[in-house]
């Protein structure tokens, strides 16, 4: 079936697939605001040229359409058959001609989001699996692929920031992130205060009797727990102010 509509009337669904597409959108803005030569410039991941940024984000559009396409048939079909291949492909990916490399993040961003509006409403609950090894509704689709087209459009590091990305995302990337944490032991001793906002966000180990106490804006925060950045955060610990010590990069 053809559909010129989502199936879904689900409206924290609709919602969520608005941010998918905002964000694609402004992906997709960036990307062109760069010139061919521009694109082997560095990204803000280690080792990582904006080719291999935008040969990823292509790459995951597909990857992330194969388990909308599991979830419309039934028929098992994962993100990527390894780790392995995932990262050749990006290799790969990233030695493509300027052209190719862009029509890869159109045609898999628009392929995606054909199978996200034809995907029938009750086949949104159906389950898939990330190549995390985790079983999520379809629905998950939706936020797997928002996270990855607005952090990676701030990673192409020609003006795009966390500031631009909506707030909404920005607070389920810091849970995710901070949840992340907790589940690793990362997080001992450390507090993460996000400051003016009318319902104050607070994660990591709250109960710590002597915490180093992180905060920021939203954006900030985002930013520094995503490993881009220190700018605009603030780290104390017993009354002393310390520079905050940046995580690792996430999702690379
Ligand atoms: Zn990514």
């Amino acid at each position: 079936m053809v559909a010129r509509h989502d199936q879904t009337a689900d409206p924290v669904l609709l919602e969520g697939l608005l941010q998918a597409r905002r964000g694609t959108a402004f992906f997709a803005r960036k990307l062109n605001e760069l010139t061919d030569a521009e694109l082997d410039g560095d990204s803000l991941l280690p080792g990582w040229t904006r080719r291999h940024v935008v040969a990823h984000v292509g790459y995951n559009a597909r990857a992330v359409a194969r388990l909308v396409e599991w979830a419309a048939t039934g028929v098992e079909t994962p993100m990527y058959p390894s780790v392995e291949v995932r990262n050749h492909e990006i290799d790969f990916g990233a030695t493509l001609s300027p052209i190719a490399l862009r029509n890869l993040f159109d045609h898999s961003a628009v392929h995606l989001n054909v199978e996200w509006r034809d995907l029938p409403a009750d086949n949104w609950h159906h389950k898939v699996k990330t190549v995390q090894g985790r079983t999520v509704p379809a629905e998950e689709t939706v936020w797997m692929r928002t996270r990855e087209v607005w952090v990676h459009a701030v990673d192409l590091d020609n003006g795009a920031t966390f500031k631009d990305i909506p707030e909404p995302v920005l607070e389920r990337l810091l849970t995710d992130i901070a949840g992340a944490w907790h589940a690793r032991s990362t997080d001992k001793d450390l507090v993460v205060e996000v400051t003016g906002q009318p319902n104050p966000l607070t994660l990591g180990d709250t109960t710590a009797a002597s915490p180093t106490v992180v905060s920021g804006s939203l954006p900030a925060i985002a930013q520094w727990a995503t490993g881009r950045g220190t700018d605009g955060t603030t780290a104390q610990r017993d009354g002393e102010s310390t520079t905050p010590a940046l995580p690792a990069p996430a999702w690379i």
